[in-house]
């Protein structure tokens, strides 16, 4: 019979009772250290004081009231992130595939309102990943996420990553604009080149098209800046937010130009649950951890130190590890093992890891992840790669 959870999710036999920092705990007492972090998204890691007591003093006020009222949260969560962007204005959402959507339509809404109703088409990139709705499951560079629910939401049009030239040859007359994720995370923690994003704005300048940015993955303090782009010299003129953006509370959000935003009057594009005060109290405990001087930094060294350690362990390994991919706390392993083999391993040693694809395994611990935290990480890390580099005993 089946389950009453349906079973469109492949869950490791583990339920976790409570959590500390980085550690999750089982009811029978078992540890685990979150490498994962629920996907890149508890970002403040498990029950942070600031994080819990917020979502508790906001959901005994107030948790939600709509968006036909004045919501201070939403003001005050929307502030922050214009003053620590390029953007200028902010429209909340729910997830990262709806926040992805809502960019989409702004793009199309600002070609029309400029005159170019044409021009409607996006152009993605193959390994890309942004959500599963049915357009994004079109956005999504990967024909795997459709199969068995097409015929594809048409409009998205396809090229390599990191391959300018093949971009610039598929801007069209009917282009609106370009998504991109700075690290593709779910495609196997694959950066863009340094010329890449400086490339596609430098397109988008030229043929008059919109650049947008999905850093649903990648923004929030993830790479040790706030946005993934800020280590490159080019801004966007619309990005996506998600997951760390609530700490794991639900909550995602799209930040565009005034150029963009000047065009969703009302009634152009809603939600009845975004930005409601329960989510940007969960969204302002975050920032302030990630705005408080010094933490952006303190995210650089601690990676550093994690990177040059698996990178000690790539090089001790090569017939296992590969390659070290990925900046700040999103890292990936690009393995010569099967990486559901690498996870387990690691699960086996207390470690949770989240797969990518092209044969990587994830890491995106907290970003509250301490220096005893990774040290303990890589030293699962090296247990497990040894007993899968070990050659296999035969079974008596
Ligand atoms: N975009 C990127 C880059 C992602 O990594 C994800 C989720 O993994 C999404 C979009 C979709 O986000 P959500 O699952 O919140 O809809």
């Amino acid at each position: 019979m089946i389950s009453a959870l349906m079973p469109n999710y492949n869950r490791a036999d583990l339920a976790f009772e409570r959590g500390e920092g980085a550690w999750l705990f089982t009811a029978d007492g078992r540890r685990y250290l979150d490498f994962g972090a629920g996907i890149a998204t508890s970002s403040l890691g498990h029950g942070h004081p600031g994080l819990t007591r917020a979502i508790a003093e906001q959901a005994a006020r107030v948790m939600h009231v709509s968006n036909l009222y004045r919501v201070p949260q939403a003001e005050a969560l929307a502030a922050r992130l214009v003053a620590n962007s390029f953007g200028d204005s902010v429209f909340f959402c729910n997830s990262g595939a709806e926040a992805n959507e809502g960019m989409v339509k702004m793009i199309r809404k600002t070609m029309a309102e400029n005159g170019h109703p044409e021009r409607w088409r996006i152009i993605c990139f193959d390994g890309a990943f942004h959500g599963r709705t049915l357009a994004m499951i079109s956005a999504t560079g990967n024909p795997n996420y459709i199969k068995g629910f097409g015929p594809a939401v048409d409009g998205f049009d396809h090229v390599p990553f990191n391959n300018l030239n093949a971009l610039r040859d598929a801007i069209g007359p009917e282009t609106a604009g370009i998504i991109a994720e700075p690290i593709q995370g779910e495609g196997g923690i694959r950066s863009a080149a340094p010329d890449f994003l400086p490339g596609l704005r430098a397109a988008c300048d030229e043929f008059g098209i919109l650049l947008g940015l999905d850093e649903v993955q990648t923004g929030m303090g993830r790479t040790g800046k706030l946005f993934a782009h800020q280590w490159t010299s080019i801004t966007p003129d619309v990005m996506s937010l998600a997951k760390g953006l609530g700490g794991g509370f639900p909550v995602g959000a799209i930040v565009a130009t005034e150029a963009v935003a000047r065009n969703m009057r009302p009634g152009t594009h809603g939600t009845t649950f975004g930005g409601n005060p329960l989510a940007c109290a969960a969204g302002n405990a975050v920032l302030d951890v990630v705005l408080a001087p010094g933490f952006l930094d303190s995210i650089v060294e601690r990676a550093a130190v994690l990177r040059h350690d698996l990178e000690a362990l790539a090089a001790e390994f090569p017939s296992i590890v590969e390659e070290i991919r990925g900046q700040g706390l999103l890292l990936g392993l690009k393995l010569a093992v099967p990486n559901t083999a690498m996870q387990g391993a690691c699960l086996a040693e207390g470690l949770l890891t989240v797969a990518a694809g092209d044969n990587v395994l994830r890491l995106a611990p907290p970003l509250i992840v301490t220096p005893e935290d990774c040290s303990a990480a890589v030293a699962m890390i090296r247990r497990a790669v040894t007993a899968l580099a070990e050659p296999k005993v035969a079974a008596q």
